[in-house]
């Protein structure tokens, strides 16, 4: 049967001309098979990278509508490649920026939100069996200014894009087989997942699993587009995310761990009152946010006459995601008492109704991560 594709690649995917060639079979495979394809692109290898170090190494704090305007470029290269290298197999393509569909976001540089996507372009294309290829991460605002969608954020424009073609699956093609029970270059017995829900993939992309931006998740969720995330190195059908009533599930599914320089939210708060009757308030922050939290801290202590502040930057925060988790009791001290039995100390502790997060020192993060693996029995399939 025919199916209606968008099929996003990753950075890594695409890291030189070779993998560009690859990704060119993959796409001309699918197209053989009889499907039509919308392409999503990120930039080349670490060409976000390079482009937010140049902009530092100009000015510490660049202007946020310029840094847009320069980091955004990286996605533009990959597409004219791409469509070049369709063209090459007898594929029409045609390379498209945000600009040029109407991506439209909110005003927000650096972490803009897609609010309106047109798509009459990419259906008339579709129809003449062009393969559109389009920017990741970027969009514009009201004033016709580039925007982009923070890091990863080229996964929430394949959704999009998938969201407004009604497509029947948003693929997200990346380095690894799939969604792992943990990051598989930090657990070597992280385990392939065929099927994870989205409230589940909302809680590990939130956490840190950073193989699916948490936005991308949300948009896929609130428009029930059903997403796959497999491999552009290895064949394999990879993991679908999608939503599934009844599903029989095991009790934890997943963990994740960014460090405090990969961003950790202000999520976990802790507040407590000292013999002395003052309150000590604890929180976290993304990293690159944490000097100008200090900064209004220092600003409010001082008005409020009271009180020191400490930053801890040598944090890590360590999640047990999993909607088996609702209704059963014992999961958090089981995953405290292999912590303790690690001596792994808990320095700050945060719940919702599918996860527990413990804040730990950072160098304690990989010990951790397979503590809780093999106490949860992660690398066997309890499923059947
Ligand atoms: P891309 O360049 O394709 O967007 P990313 O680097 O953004 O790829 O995301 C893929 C990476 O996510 C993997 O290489 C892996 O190290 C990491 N990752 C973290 N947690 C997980 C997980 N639970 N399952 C799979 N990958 C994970
Ligand atoms: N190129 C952007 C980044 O590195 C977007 C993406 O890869 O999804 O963050
Ligand atoms: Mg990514």
């Amino acid at each position: 049967m025919e199916k209606l594709l968008v099929q996003k690649f990753g950075g890594t995917s695409l890291a030189d001309a070779g993998r560009i060639e690859v990704v060119a079979d993959i796409i001309a495979n699918t197209i053989s098979e009889g499907h039509k394809v919308a392409v999503v692109l990120s930039a080349m290898g670490e060409e976000t990278d390079r482009l937010i170090d140049l902009a530092k190494s100009i000015h510490a704090e660049p202007n946020l509508r310029e840094y847009d305007a320069l980091v955004s470029t990286g996605e533009q290269i990959s597409v004219a490649l791409m469509a070049m290298a369709l063209g090459k197999r007898n594929l029409k393509a045609k390379s498209y920026t945000a600009y040029q569909l109407g991506i439209k976001t909110n005003k927000m540089h650096g972490r803009a939100r897609i609010v309106d996507v047109k798509v009459e372009k990419l259906i008339k294309q579709l129809n003449k069996n062009v393969i559109p290829v389009i920017t990741g991460f970027q969009g514009m605002n009201e004033e016709g200014d580039i925007t982009t969608l923070g890091r990863g954020g080229s996964d929430t424009t394949g959704v999009a894009i998938a969201v407004a073609l009604q497509a029947d699956e948003c693929q997200i093609y990346t380095d690894v087989d799939g969604v792992f029970t943990t990051d598989p270059r930090i657990c070597p017995k992280a385990r392939l997942l065929e099927q994870v829900s989205f409230d589940e993939m909302l809680e590990l992309s939130s956490t840190g699993a950073k193989v699916l931006q948490l936005r991308a998740v949300e948009y896929a969720s609130k428009y029930d587009m059903p997403i796959r995330v497999l491999s552009s190195f290895s064949e394999g059908t990879g993991t679908v995310i999608e939503e599934k009533e009844d599903m029989e599930r095991p009790v934890i599914s997943g963990i994740s761990s960014p460090v405090s320089d990969a961003g950790i939210d202000v999520d976990v708060i802790v507040q407590n009152i000292s013999a002395d009757n003052t309150t000590d308030f604890t929180f976290t922050v993304d990293q690159s946010d944490a000097s100008s939290a200090e900064q209004i801290l220092q600003d409010t202590s001082e008005s409020l006459g009271g009180g020191s502040i400490e930053v801890d930057d040598d944090i890590a925060k360590v999640s047990v995601v999993g909607r088996g988790m609702r209704g059963q009791s014992g999961i958090a001290s089981k995953m405290f008492q292999a912590l303790a039995d690690h001596e792994i100390n808990i320095l700050m502790i945060t719940t919702s109704e599918i996860k527990i997060s413990v804040v730990i020192q950072k160098d304690l993060r990989e010990k951790a991560v397979n503590a809780l693996h093999d106490t949860f029995q992660l690398d066997k399939n309890l499923d059947t």
